[in-house]
Parts: C-alpha cells; structure tokens; sequence
C-alpha cells in the first residue's frame, strides 16, 4: 500500500474550500479514518483555528501541547506536534485559536511566509527517510480554514493536490471558480506542481431535485475531477464530533460511514491508474 513511496514522501492532500460548512473538517477526519482502515497511515494536520479536526478526532484542547501553528513559526517540527487517535495507523497534527494569530506572528518575513508548512514537510520527508518504513507517513491531509488566507496559502503551497468538498445546496458553485483561480495562481507561482486531486459532493439528499441539480452542475463545472461517491446527508455524520469519534468508530455501518469507505477506495484506485499510466 501507500500513495507515496518511502523516498518521495507522503502524499500530501489540502482539504479545501473558503466556504464554512461545506464539509471540510468531516472528510479529513473521515475520509482519514477510511484511509487508515484500508492501512494507510495517514495524518491529519489541523490548520483551522477552530481545531475542529483535533476535537472530532479526541484531541482535548488540553493536549494540545504543540499545535499546527509552533509548525509554521519554526518552533516545533511536524514529528514534535504528532499525537495518535483511537484509530490505528491515523494521528494529528492539532491547531487552537493560537492560529487566530499567525498573520502577525509571520509578518516579519513576507518572502518566506507561504513557505512555512511546505519547509516543514520536506524536513519531514527527511526526517522519515532516517525511519524504520512503516513508521512513515503515506497521506497528509490539510484541514483548511473557510478563508484564502494565509494558512491556505501555506497548504496550497505544501501540497501535491487539493481536495474540494462541495455542499449540495443552492449557492454550490457560488465561490467555487475563485477557488480554481487561486490554485491556478499558486500553482502559476509557489508550487508548479499543485493539482486538484478531486471534487467530493457532500450532505447530499438523493429526495430532493436541488442535490440533483447541484450534483449536475458540478459535474458540469469539473468534470471527471468529481468523484462518483457522493457523501450522503446523514444525522450521524453530524452526530459523531461530540462523542470525539471519527464516524467510523461511531458508526460503521450508516450511510455516511460506507460513503466514507467508497471515497478512500476510488481515491485510492484513482491514484493507481496514474501511476500505471
Ligand atoms: P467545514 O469544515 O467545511 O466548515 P464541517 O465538516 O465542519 O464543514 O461540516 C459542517 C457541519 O455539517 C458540521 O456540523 C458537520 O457535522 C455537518 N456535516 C458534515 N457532513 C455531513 C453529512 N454528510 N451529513 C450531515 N451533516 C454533515
Ligand atoms: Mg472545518
């Protein structure tokens, strides 16, 4: 298994989307579940202030020893800041409202800000390089903040793709060709070799027209980046963050646990035919 081999490094995925609520947070800590139960090992950095990611995968605030921002201002490597779940093979990086000052906190040096996250990945890299293989890291998955700010910026930046969760509601795709802008630019920019991993429908309704429509227009909009597996709107899915349960662990069995299951397994399957080709 592994997406990246132990030399190249782990693949490294950007959950993103500047609109709050579409579903980021839920498929990092998912869609990470779902990796590390195929065997994956998997890390899931929270990169939001709110630290949803961390709280949804146990971390209580007061474990939260090293955070995602000692990551970007130098003073703590990824390895520092790792801490296990309950779910094998899957760990984090947490993040609090620290976060809330980072701006500040990097503004003393404007030509290597969007670098930061990126630097510490490939330290990480080499760090790895030094380790027994199956301690090695196959996935990192960013948890984005609902902004293009800066700490976007540095994952954009880190990563080899960036995942996109769409809501199925009404203004879907409102917001969604800024986003294509901005990877455009920083792949035109800071990291040439950015690319959009995939487009994952969430909360969607199969009785409604509207999921229907939307589900349509997305399609429409990115073609065969979207995925097949749509993430269903599901109460447990809602329900599990306040148990600090990866829905997994909460639920297999419900609609949005096997949707959860199905995305890991296209991705991974996606991810093998490029290879192969
Ligand atoms: P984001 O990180 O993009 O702001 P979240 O992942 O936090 O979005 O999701 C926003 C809200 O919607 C949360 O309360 C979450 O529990 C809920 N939610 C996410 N996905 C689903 C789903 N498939 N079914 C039902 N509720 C969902
Ligand atoms: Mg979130």
């Amino acid at each position: 298994s592994g997406a990246g081999s132990a030399s190249a490094g782990p693949r490294v995925v950007a959950i993103a989307n500047q609109k709050g609520g579409v579903g980021k947070t839920t498929t990092a800590i998912n869609l990470g579940t779902a990796l590390a139960a195929v065997g994956e090992r998997v890390l899931v950095l929270d990169l939001d202030s709110q630290g949803n990611a961390s709280t949804g995968l146990g971390i209580d605030p007061e474990s939260r020893f090293k955070t995602s921002f000692d990551i970007l201002t130098g003073a703590a490597t990824i390895l520092d800041t790792v801490l296990k779940t309950a779910v094998p093979n899957l760990f984090v990086v947490p993040a609090n409202s620290d976060l809330v000052g980072i701006d500040s906190a990097l503004a003393g040096d404007p030509q290597t800000r969007p670098f930061k996250l990126r630097d510490a990945v490939t330290a990480l890299v080499g760090q790895q390089r030094n380790r027994p293989a199956d301690t090695h890291f196959n996935y990192v998955l960013i948890d984005c903040p609902p902004s293009l700010n800066v700490l976007t910026l540095n994952a954009m930046t880190a990563a080899h793709a960036v995942l996109v969760p769409v809501q199925c509601e009404f203004f879907a795709l409102e917001g969604i060709s800024q986003l294509k802008d901005s990877i455009e630019q920083i792949r035109a920019s800071l990291n040439p070799r950015l690319e959009i991993q995939g487009v994952v429908l969430t909360m969607h309704d199969s009785r409604t027209a509207l999921s229907k429509e939307v589900a349509t227009n997305v399609r429409a909009f990115f073609g065969p980046k979207v995925y097949e597996t749509v993430i269903p709107r599901n109460t447990r899915v809602a329900e599990a963050p306040s148990h600090g349960k990866p829905l997994l662990l909460y639920d297999y069995d419900c609609a949005g646990s096997q949707a959860y299951i199905r995305l890991a397994t296209e991705i991974i399957e996606r991810e093998k035919r490029f290879k192969a080709a």
